[in-house]
């Protein structure tokens, strides 16, 4: 796709209608190649979606800065290890979103977003839109996580683009609220105690839109501190969460914990329900 096509891709959004806005827990990147209730969960959220392009804020992609990909033909990464080939032929050829990248880059003031023309799709990207939109025929683009900045910085940053939303963007953040893969048990379907306390803590405070105490997670406890040992993969939901306006409605799906200290929990916001 050339970059006057994507133009036209990108410009005939309906005034007014707001893209709805995800948080996906990814975990295991098998999940990309098995049908099981996870990927069931997400096709059914992406079911009838049909966004002009995808940003996703990805756990596996960290930086000193923040970028955006400005690739036309981003390439499949396949960043992990001891999985077997099958799950490394995976590709997923979806076209980049280079113009929107642009404007995601003029839309935001408070900070300086780098142009990037050499990171692809991540698993923590393909992974999920493989199984969500599997004719990879949406435009994508990715924002790193910079891993010199404090929480505060990821969840202001989030705020700054929901003007994408109303330019037909899908924003996903992919992550998992509890990952703490040292003490995951492979084959174990027990959560630990302190991830089920963990786990609830997240769904009551999304429930009840107070989002300070989750930007502020290490003032959470001792269940926190298991939860998120490093916050890779908790950031991408800070990015979910800043994004959220008055109307949005909250949708929870595959609400489990896998592995004992892994969890799925996953939200859509959308204004259209
Ligand atoms: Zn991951």
């Amino acid at each position: 796709m050339n970059l006057k096509s994507i133009s036209k891709f990108t410009d005939d959004w309906p005034e007014g209608q707001k893209m709805p806005v995800l948080f996906v827990g990814h975990g295991n990147p098998m999940n990309a190649i098995l049908e099981n209730d996870i990927t069931d969960g997400w096709r059914k959220m992406a079911k009838g979606m049909i966004p002009k392009a995808i940003l996703c804020i990805s756990a596996h992609w960290q930086t000193n800065g923040t970028r955006v990909t400005m690739a036309e033909k981003p390439k499949t990464i396949h960043d992990f290890g001891g999985f077997p080939q099958k799950l490394f032929q995976v590709q997923y050829p979806a076209p980049g979103a280079p113009k929107m990248a642009g404007e995601l880059i003029k839309t935001v003031k408070n900070t300086t977003v780098q142009e990037d023309h050499d990171w692809g799709l991540d698993h923590g990207t393909w992974s999920v839109l493989v199984k969500m939109f599997p004719e990879a025929n949406v435009p994508v683009f990715q924002l790193s996580l910079d891993y010199t900045k404090r929480p505060e910085y990821h969840y202001a940053l989030g705020r700054e683009l929901s003007n994408l939303r109303k330019k037909g963007v899908l924003i996903v953040g992919s992550g998992n609220t509890i990952h703490n893969l040292r003490m995951a048990q492979w084959d174990s379907s027990i959560a630990y105690d302190w991830a089920e306390i963990f786990d609830n803590t997240t769904k009551e405070l999304i429930l009840k839109k107070d989002h300070k105490p989750l930007i502020n997670y290490s003032h959470l406890g001792k269940e926190a501190h298991l939860s998120i040992p490093t916050n890779e993969h908790y950031l991408p939901m800070l990015y979910t969460l800043a994004l959220q306006e008055q109307e949005d409605q909250l949708t929870f799906f595959n609400e489990t914990i896998e592995m004992g200290s892994i969890s799925m929990r996953s939200f859509l916001f959308s204004s259209e329900q």
